[in-house]
């Protein structure tokens, strides 16, 4: 009975150390928040000395030798418990962020920490002024840290394994440099026969849409989704355009369905939150793509969105907008890319991340190789660095290597999980039709939600669907929502 009081006080302690550390990070995520929404640029600085500050005060208490005696002891307790409860997972994950992060020094993170906010004033300016020289010197400086972080990692089989197991626990190149090809091989010939044909009519998103009517009508929508709005999602509206806001709030609040969705005993600890990067984003695209820009939804949805917006969508049916909605081209920027080519722009930034690394690619070469890669895989270049090299800020404000596999893992797992959720209830599309998404919803609850970071992203896809992960529901998807328009 003493050593089970013990073991019950060992496992007090580990979690109020643990938590103590989740408040720190979230604290962190608000600091970030506000850089990326409200903060002017010339804060990134203080910014980022208060990041690092923070960094290295989570690190070194995640790091407490005292952490590692606690995980040790509570080695017998975790084997007697069921691996997926809550007590057992929350060990097993704390030891695994542990080891990890006891490889690499506190100061080191600071530093990393410190630098990436330089390096995103850099980008900022450098960005508006179309001068990648002005910041080459500092993503320099990011490649030799990103280098110096995979150095405290030499078991990997990759100098970039230990960058993308930051966000995508489990993958690494040997996996991913397979998978990226494999899905390249699927999707050129399927983007050549769509793109031969005359592009698809899109006039209709870019006329006037006050702001206020457009988040009215966003609002609507992810409250029907099931969103709570006493959590927040950041949404940017451009009244030239209808897609953007309505788009990625769906997607935002995608993400925001699944942290909110996780059981209410994983509360600030360490295993709330999604698995890695890739899951997280396989949630925001499911609601995005396959629900919002699926057919049945906008059966439900457009006869109200005409009503908003009369004056510019009463002359268009409906099969004109899901069209529109549903464009494809070759395009110059990823986060505007339609979910046919988007994967395309990550793979190209996968694999110059993988260049860079191994030293194949130097900073200074980089704009040419991107235009290249660009012209090669989508037939375009971009005008300008901005539109091309510049666009996307992780570099700038990351590591180089990890920061972009999670989009396409996301697009992948997400054809994946609603080919089962629909399989499991194949009433789920008529539901959709009706505006009632409340099947799927408890299906993503029951088998993602609610676990949060208990399981790995390969077991979690594997506990869902019974199968590992693979390209192909995203391209049978593809396959068949297109094939209603074109012969692919
Ligand atoms: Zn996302």
């Amino acid at each position: 009975m003493q050593t089970l009081d013990k073991t019950q006080t060992k496992f007090a302690q580990l979690a109020t150390r643990l938590s103590e550390i989740v408040d720190i990070e979230s604290a962190s995520s608000v600091l970030y928040w506000d850089q990326a929404t409200y903060m002017p640029a010339k804060g990134a600085s203080a910014r980022g000395r208060q990041l690092g500050t923070l960094k290295q005060i989570s690190h070194e208490k995640f790091t407490d030798p005292k952490i590692g005696e606690l995980l040790e002891d509570l080695r017998d307790y975790e084997q007697s418990l069921p691996c997926d409860s809550t007590a057992a997972s929350l060990i097993r994950i704390a030891r695994r962020d542990y080891d990890r992060a006891v490889r690499v020094p506190a100061s080191f993170m600071a530093k990393l920490c410190r630098h990436q906010a330089d390096c995103y004033e850099a980008w900022a300016v450098a960005k508006a002024d179309n001068n990648f020289a002005a910041v080459a010197p500092e993503l320099e400086k990011t490649l030799e840290l990103s280098r110096q972080y995979a150095d405290f990692f030499p078991n990997c089989e990759h100098i970039a394994d230990s960058l993308i197991d930051r966000s995508d626990y489990g993958m690494k190149v040997s996996i991913l440099r397979p998978l990226f090809a494999q899905l390249r091989q699927a999707l050129v010939p399927i983007v050549e026969a769509i793109t031969s044909n005359p592009p698809a009519d899109d006039s209709c998103l870019q006329q006037e849409f006050p702001a206020p009517q457009q988040l009215e009508f966003t609002r609507t929508v992810v409250e029907r989704m099931g969103y709570d709005f006493h959590v927040r999602i950041t949404t940017r509206v451009y009244e030239d355009r209808l897609d953007q806001a309505l788009f990625s709030s769906i997607h935002e609040a995608g993400h925001a369905l699944y942290e909110l969705g996780n059981s209410p005993e994983l509360e600030g600890t360490m295993l709330a939150g999604g698995v890695s990067s890739g899951v997280h984003e396989s949630q925001s695209r499911l609601w995005e793509n396959l629900v919002g820009r699926s057919r049945g939804f906008w059966e439900c949805f457009y006869p109200q969105l005409q009503g908003v917006f009369l004056r510019q969508l009463g002359h268009i049916t409906t099969d004109e907008f899901y069209r529109a909605i549903n464009k494809v081209a070759r395009s110059l920027v990823r986060t505007d890319a339609d979910e046919v080519t988007y994967n395309l722009h990550v793979a190209i930034r996968f694999d110059l991340e993988l260049d860079m690394l191994e030293g194949k690619l130097a900073i200074r070469d980089l704009p040419e190789a991107w235009r290249e890669r660009y012209k090669s895989d989508l037939g375009i270049v971009p005008p300008t660095d901005s539109e091309g090299v510049m666009q996307d800020v992780h570099w700038y404000c990351g590591t180089i290597g990890g920061m972009f596999q999670g989009y396409t893992l996301g697009n992948l797992m997400s054809a994946q999980f609603y080919e089962t959720a629909v399989k499991a209830h194949p009433e789920i599309p008529v539901e959709i039709e009706q505006g009632n998404f409340e099947i799927l919803h408890e299906w993503l609850k029951q088998n993602i939600y609610q676990h949060g970071r208990k399981y790995t992203a390969a077991e979690m896809v594997d506990r869902v669907t019974g199968a590992p992960l693979s390209i192909d529901p995203f391209v049978r998807y593809i396959r068949h929502k297109y094939g209603e328009f074109y012969v692919i």
